[in-house]
């Protein structure tokens, strides 16, 4: 089940059900939460609008769930859009002049404005105004529309994929990292909690395990081990059911999925365990570069089963161990 695990939004996966609401709900990212309680205080106290806000981490850890929340705990309206579907100019201005005072406007995929766009959004931010160009050739005129002092708030997954004055517009950066196992047993217990499901402590710690640090993933595998406990006609889930319907499901006990598994095979197999540059990866892959660099590489780096060198990735002995791969034999010197 290749889409089981990926960190990327599916359409059937029903979220909004189990999305904590409030930032005291929100499990986990103590350091994010910290500093948005803070500018949120604030902000209420001078009742001016928020300043912009940049999530910044992998797909799947609660960058849009988070956005919800800071509407919901300014007590503004919540519009929501991203980068690739606004085509042009005119579609992001009808947006913004939609807006009222304060309210938040988030924008997922943000690194994936097209240029024309990205442009209005400039003055946008900064000076809450629009420069719009109407008609064409000599008839042409600029015109200024001032608007409501709004919050943007922006989700990418690297920082590093914005252009430079479009991250220098945002006054409150914030990355996400990936969560640990005691935290994504909260957040599988709460879940189980919301929907119903009987479900008992070492059973939230197997989902737990296998989530690879994402909470979109922990949900997943929550509602697939109900469905199994539901046809075994068990009315809490333990471990020995959760263990069961993880390993039907092919997720592996260090919660590495498909192309996780994909990319240490063939850097092991084809690389004799590297250093290999990330374009020869892509390549044998055929996946995009930015896709792995994104999406897969964060995990297993963070896990330590890759390394990053300056002459390319190499896999580490916990990679040979974990996959049951013999190590390889390196010519010396
Ligand atoms: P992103 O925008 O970063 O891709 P989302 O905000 O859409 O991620 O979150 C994905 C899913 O994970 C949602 O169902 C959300 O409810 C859940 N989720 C994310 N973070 C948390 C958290 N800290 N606690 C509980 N559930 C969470």
């Amino acid at each position: 089940p290749e889409s089981l695990l990926t960190p990327e939004r599916l359409p059937d996966d029903v979220e909004q059900s189990i999305r904590p609401l409030s930032l005291a709900e929100f499990i986990g990212q103590r350091a994010a939460r910290a500093n948005m309680q803070i500018f949120i205080e604030s902000a209420k106290k001078t009742g001016s609008a928020l300043d912009h806000v940049l999530f910044v981490g992998p797909p799947g850890l609660g960058k849009t769930t988070l956005a919800q929340i800071v509407a919901r705990e300014l007590g503004v309206n919540f519009r929501s859009t991203s980068g690739p579907v606004i085509a042009k100019a005119g579609d992001l201005a009808a947006q913004l002049t939609n807006l009222e005072e304060r309210d938040v406007l988030f924008i997922d995929e943000i690194h994936r404005l097209n240029p024309a766009v990205e442009e209005i959004l400039y003055p946008a931010m900064e000076d809450y105004q629009l420069d719009l160009i109407i008609g064409e050739g000599p008839a042409a005129r600029s015109v200024k529309i001032e608007l409501p002092k709004f919050t943007l708030v922006g989700a990418t997954t690297r920082a590093g994929l914005l252009t430079t004055p479009l991250r220098d517009r945002f006054g409150i950066p914030i990355r996400l990292e990936f969560y640990d196992v005691d935290e994504l047993e909260l957040i599988v217990t709460r879940g189980a909690r919301v929907l119903g499901i009987g479900m008992s402590a070492e059973g939230a710690n197997e989902i737990a395990k296998r989530a690879r640090g994402t909470p979109r993933i922990a949900g997943r595998l929550l509602r697939r081990v109900r469905d199994f406990a539901i046809v075994a006609d068990a009315p809490t889930v333990t471990r020995a059911i959760a263990d069961r319907a993880l390993q039907l499901l092919d997720v592996d006990p260090a919660g590495l999925d498909v192309m996780d598994r994909k990319y240490l095979t063939m850097i092991a197999g084809s690389f004799n365990g590297g250093p290999v540059g990330i374009e020869t990866i892509a390549a044998a892959l055929s996946e995009p570069r930015d896709a792995i660099e994104d999406i897969i590489e964060p995990f297993l780096i963070q896990k330590g089963f890759v390394q990053r060198t300056p002459r390319g990735r190499m896999l580490t002995p916990h990679a040979y161990r974990h996959m049951g791969f013999a190590e390889p034999r390196r010519d010396p010197g």
